[in-house]
């Protein structure tokens, strides 16, 4: 089949020529499967993850239908406005503005940086339509939001509790939305925001055109999908594959208190240049992004007892260069796209093989190659093994390094004594687990595989690699602890030596 175009998909001028400044040639696998049934007004349950182009996939259409609407029809006069009467008093105020345009697109997410990133997303794919649009956030001050709000926009990006709030308060008025968007729902119910959700959807019009985005597909976001959407098409696409297969993956086997030893080791290496460095904790990476800026190295750390302008801040610093390290948690990264990442850390395996994904989907994102490095301890082995078994490939063992644990590599993981292991409970996006304080994978528990329908698809490739000191891998044969005595792909081992 040839690749369709964004004109073929059938984007218009303006917004073909913003793409056209952002050199985007071809649309991405989402963008060609949902445009057109979003330009034909469809309802979309899109299983995909950031990275995947998927907010083109629905901010184009978005634009589109609204830069041809009536803008007349969602504005009303100020008199009518809730709003405390405050712009009324000022006669300037009065004389400049004697309508406010309502929203008309709502697009909820969970996580303020994600929803700056979606509003962004708009300002460069809109550069060339007239529409307003403002982001609508917990953690800063409201008054500028209140104030964009009466000045009246157009798209509206929110996180779901401080726009309650607003609404609450009066300041936003949701009956005009005709477009509604959920982006990645499964971590917007992870970390609670059902209740709100469903107050937003209740102040919503019944007739729109709604849209949920979600990387799973777990039972909670279903039913919501199922309670939100009207006669949806359903679009797929498998970035996690894709994302893993244009990494290098490699594991260093080590014992937990050589962790940062053995990091400020491999950060000699100036390949690694910018480096997202993932914890489990808020207070682990916390910790760990002081000793690193102690022993030299521009750090900056990003997690969710940050404000959010020490996280806007951090961010900004990293995707200018001023910080060669992100120390991030699972729920701050989530979503975040900073090109250039050369490599991802995992200085502490997710519990859930899917975090492990997203992480790495960081580094090679819109197609370039990146780096993945993976510290395992003993007590780790069993994450490891899962998210083996959801990418489908070994990850490269990196051995002789000056840090190597014989306990992590040797691999003792048995299956419990009732032959079963127990599942811990699913990760509270919001309360990151506790970590290291675990069993030794060893007799212990393994996690629970959260799977979704878009199962991941291998290649079959084994990975290439480049050994961390340039050594091409020599590609031999390691078995790892099995849970049943099943054969299971070889993973290459490579020597740092
Ligand atoms: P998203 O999944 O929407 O966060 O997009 C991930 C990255 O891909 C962003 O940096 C986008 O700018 C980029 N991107 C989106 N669509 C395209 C495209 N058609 N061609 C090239 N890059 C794209």
């Amino acid at each position: 089949m040839t690749q369709r175009s964004f004109t073929d998909l059938g984007v218009a001028e303006p917004l073909l020529r913003a793409l056209r400044t952002e050199n985007y040639v071809n649309p991405t696998p989402i963008q060609d499967q949902a445009i057109p049934q979003l330009l034909a007004g469809k309802d979309l349950l899109g299983i995909a993850q950031t990275g995947t182009g998927k907010t083109a996939a629905f901010a184009l259409p978005i634009l589109q239908h609204l830069s041809a609407g009536q803008r007349s029809e969602n504005r009303i006069p100020s008199e009518n406005r809730n709003n405390g009467g405050r712009e009324e008093r000022g006669g300037r105020n009065r004389r400049r503005s004697t309508s406010r345009v309502l929203p008309r697109a709502l697009i909820l997410a969970p996580t303020r940086e994600l929803a700056i990133q979606i509003e962004e997303s708009f300002r460069t794919y809109g550069r060339h339509v007239p529409l307003r649009h403002t982001v609508i956030l917990g953690g800063v001050s409201q008054h500028s939001q209140v104030r964009a709000l009466s000045n009246g926009v157009d798209i509206l990006v929110a996180t779901p509790g401080r726009l309650l709030d607003l609404k609450e308060q009066g300041h936003v008025r949701l009956n005009q939305i005709s477009h509604l968007i959920l982006d990645e729902a499964d971590l917007m119910l992870d970390m609670g925001f059902l209740r709100d959700v469903r107050k937003i959807m209740a102040a919503l019009p019944e007739k729109r055109q709604t849209m949920l985005f979600s990387a799973t597909m777990p039972s909670d976001v279903a039913r919501l999908a199922g309670e939100i959407l009207n006669d949806p098409v359903r679009v797929e696409v498998s970035p996690r594959t894709i994302t893993v297969d244009q990494v290098e993956q490699r594991v260093f086997f080590t014992d937990t208190p050589n962790k940062r030893s053995l990091l400020s080791h491999l950060l000699q290496d100036a390949d690694m240049s910018r480096v997202i460095v993932f914890l489990r904790t808020k207070r682990g990476a916390s910790r760990l992004a002081e000793q690193l800026e102690r022993e030299g190295f521009s750090t900056e750390a990003i997690h969710g007892n940050k404000t959010q302008s020490a996280r806007q801040s951090a961010l900004t610093n990293f995707r200018n260069g001023r910080a060669r390290l992100l120390i991030a948690t699972d729920v701050a990264a989530r979503g975040i796209d900073i090109s250039g990442v050369t490599h991802v850390v995992n200085y502490e395996l997710p519990n859930i093989p899917e975090s492990y994904v997203h992480r790495v989907g960081r580094t090679a994102r819109a197609g370039a190659e990146g780096i993945a490095i993976s510290f395992c301890d003993a007590t780790e082995r069993t994450f490891l093994r899962n998210i083996e078994r959801i990418t489908k490939r070994p990850i490269t063992v990196v051995e002789n390094h000056p840090h190597q644990s014989t306990t992590a590599s040797r691999g003792q993981a048995r299956p419990s004594p009732s032959g079963r292991r127990s599942a811990p409970k699913r990760q509270d996006a919001s309360r990151p687990s506790r970590p290291s304080r675990r069993r030794p994978a060893s007799g212990g528990t393994a996690p629970k595989q959260q799977t979704s329908p878009d199962g991941p698809t291998s290649n079959g490739a084994k990975p290439k690699y480049q050994g961390s000191e340039g050594q091409t891998a020599p590609g031999g044969v390691a078995p790892s602890a099995p849970r049943t005595r099943r054969k299971r792909k070889p993973r290459n081992r490579v020597s740092a030596a």
